[in-house]
């Protein structure tokens, strides 16, 4: 779903929208989307900047930080985002405004694509860590076996032999 400039002119327009999980490029994310993706909001154009808010919601599997099992999350985010023409930003680049401080976008062509709005949302609003369980006890660094379901028995307590060198220079 795609507004172009000419279409926010004037008065708030509203929007109401539902995304197929494959409609969302999250590739590079431990995120992935298990239902479909509903995003409803406005789009108000001021003079100087288009303003995006809205809220996301829908149901996602963000891997354990810990072990990579799959978590399941819902999403329910609250958002705004803003834009600018590249006209504004440059005036606010000579008032050394930049953009980040405003967290504002510079509109790339004359319309904003809502599904880029959604995705980067999504992955702005997604907690970096993630555990299956507050007592997780993750991969074994040396094994890489799933520590929750084995005891592997590996000793991660043995000192790396470059500093047991080093102990006994002292
Ligand atoms: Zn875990
Ligand atoms: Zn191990």
């Amino acid at each position: 779903m795609i507004f172009e400039l000419v279409d926010i002119e004037g008065a708030p327009r509203g929007f109401d929208f539902e995304l197929e999980p494959q409609a969302l490029d999250l590739e590079d994310s431990d995120v992935s989307l298990k239902s479909s993706v509903r995003a409803t909001g406005e789009v108000v154009k001021t003079a100087a900047e288009i303003v995006v808010k809205g809220s996301i919601t829908g149901d996602v599997e963000i891997e354990c930080s810990r072990c990579l099992k799959p978590v399941d999350q819902k999403l329910d985010i609250e958002f705004q985002a803003n834009f600018v023409t590249p006209e504004h930003f440059a005036v606010d680049k000579e008032n050394e405004v930049s953009a980040s401080d405003l967290d504002t976008d510079v509109l790339e062509g004359d319309r904003i694509d809502l599904k880029d709005v959604v995705r980067e949302q999504i992955l702005l609003n997604i907690s970096e860590q993630v555990f299956c369980k507050p007592e997780c006890k993750g991969l074994c660094p040396k094994c890489g076996a799933d520590r929750n379901l084995i005891d592997c028995k590996c000793d991660l307590n043995e000192t790396d032999p470059r500093w047991a060198a080093l102990k006994n220079l002292r």
